[in-house]
């Protein structure tokens, strides 16, 4: 009898371990319950900055899972699972029973205990309703002020998406610099000198205490160190948390996530995880982590969905991988960034905004941390084979010598050491990826191209 797959959450995890599994069962019976609709979260600083129409950000509509043979039941939560009885229990009262089920419920904002956060116009930035709500609240606001709470990674990203649409910005962050678990302290003094060139004003070492209406209705951000900042909106990007809640009572080991092995199997059986609310296995590192970023969401729904239906694939682990412009300038760390054990080889042109760290074990890379304009299209090119000299774990012998005095020629040693033959014949799955092509509404992907697009394919801006 065909096996019945239910897949709780519409995010990449999900979508890609249900893809997955129809590449290799094509009669095995598949279940996804999710709260939201199908999308992807990295899409929507797109539709914010006007990049995209909100539609893209959806990934598949009724008619691509009606193709697929998959049963979708959009709007509702899954509120209990039972995991002796292999069934789980819907909000709307219904249950289904599974033969594998894979949690891939990702994760949610962090909610800091700070007065005010409650007041309209205060919100975080991280779903559909979010984004439309922000969009919303500014609708006729020609510049409107936006106090951003946090500069982590998504913060930045969320930063980005509104320095495009030429709004007034303030950070706050209570680290003693930006971007505190991706850059190093010199090159987020690289990227904050940048920041205030392009007129964002940030202020670290320091954090919210309360936030109030003023008399206008704007909001009032009052910050530790005495200052205060009035402002249209709040956007909040204190951190996130995995959504863990379901688990509780079902004996499935976690930590900071789902504790996962390498085919994403949980330590109960037949229950997988994947996606944000997974920590497993990492590279460079013998510990399992939470890679809270979209490539390890697909690989983690890929190597789980193979799993599920009796593939035997190992997953070698994710990158840890961050790549945020900020504000025109690019900013990126890999891997293991803050290593203090690891050899570095450093440069840094504060002038031109430029930072290049490379960490060693020997002669592997092992981490990396890259500033530079974003219309650099050397600079691109460069942390795309960065990321493959990490993704392929080459020794790089001679070539090591070579990098460490030559940063800037890095093409050389790539092609030298075979990373790019290697990179080729690396698979996941055993084959090579498909273009998943676009699913929603018989849309085409039409992105509204920018200046730096023109620049580098030729085409004119819209
Ligand atoms: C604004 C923003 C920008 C980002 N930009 C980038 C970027 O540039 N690069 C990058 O790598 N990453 C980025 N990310 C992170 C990336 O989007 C996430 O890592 C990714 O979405 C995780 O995928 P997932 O499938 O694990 O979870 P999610 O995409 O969060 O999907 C999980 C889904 O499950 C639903 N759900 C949860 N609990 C239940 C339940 N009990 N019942 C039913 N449904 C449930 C949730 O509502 C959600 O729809 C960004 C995130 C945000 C918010």
């Amino acid at each position: 009898m065909a096996q019945h797959h239910v897949i709780i959450g519409g995010g990449p995890a999900a979508t890609n371990a249900l893809e997955t599994i129809r590449i290799f069962d094509s009669e095995a019976k598949i279940t996804l319950v999710c709260d939201e609709p199908a999308h992807s979260r990295m899409a929507l600083p797109y539709w914010l900055s006007g990049s995209i129409p909100p539609e893209q950000t959806h990934t598949g509509d009724a008619a691509h899972f009606k193709k697929l043979g998959v049963e979708t039941r959009f709007g509702l939560r899954v509120a209990n699972i039972d995991a002796n009885g292999h069934s789980v229990s819907l909000s709307d009262g219904s249950s289904l029973s599974y033969d594998n089920l894979l949690i891939a419920t990702g994760s949610s904002p962090l909610a800091p205990p700070i007065p005010g956060t409650d007041l309209p116009g205060v919100q975080p930035l991280w779903s559909l309703a979010h984004t439309q709500e922000l969009l919303d609240g500014t609708s006729g606001n020609e510049r409107p002020r936006v106090v951003l709470v946090g500069a982590g990674f998504i913060g930045l990203i969320v930063l980005n998406a509104m320095f495009k649409r030429g709004w007034d910005l303030t950070v706050v962050e209570r680290e003693s610099q930006v971007l505190p678990r991706m850059l190093d302290g010199e090159s987020a003094g690289i990227v904050q000198n940048w920041m205030a060139s392009k007129s964002v004003a940030v202020h670290t070492s320091t954090s919210v205490k309360s936030i109030s209406t003023g008399g206008g209705g704007e909001k009032l951000v009052q910050l530790e160190n005495g200052n205060q900042i009035a402002a249209d909106v709040v956007i909040i990007a204190t951190g996130i948390k995995a959504n863990l809640d379901l688990i509780d009572g079902t004996g499935i080991d976690s930590d900071e996530g789902i504790l996962v092995n390498a085919q994403m199997l949980s330590s109960v059986p037949n229950i997988y995880a994947a996606g944000d609310v997974a920590q497993g296995p990492v590279m460079f590192s013998d510990q399992r982590s939470v890679h809270a970023i979209q490539p390890t969401a697909v690989d983690h729904g890929r190597v789980a969905g193979a799993n599920m239906v009796g593939q035997d694939v190992h997953y070698p682990g994710s990158l840890l991988m961050n790549v945020v412009d900020v504000c025109g300038l690019q900013t990126v760390s890999y891997g293991a960034w803050d290593d203090a054990s690891a050899e570095a080889t450093t440069i840094s042109n504060p002038i031109n905004s430029i930072y290049r760290k490379l960490l060693w074990h020997d002669d592997s890379l092992v981490g990396a941390i890259f500033t530079g304009r974003a219309d650099d299209l050397g600079m691109l090119t460069d942390i795309g084979m960065v990321k493959g000299f990490l993704q392929t774990q080459t020794k790089l012998g001679a070539w090591k010598r070579y990098l460490m005095e030559n940063a800037f020629d890095v093409r050389r040693a790539y092609i030298g050491a075979g990373v790019a033959q290697k990179l080729v014949q690396t698979t996941l799955l055993g084959s090579a990826t498909r273009d998943r092509k676009y699913h929603f509404q018989g849309a085409e992907p039409k992105a509204i191209m920018g200046a730096s697009h023109a620049q580098f394919v030729g085409t004119k801006p819209k």
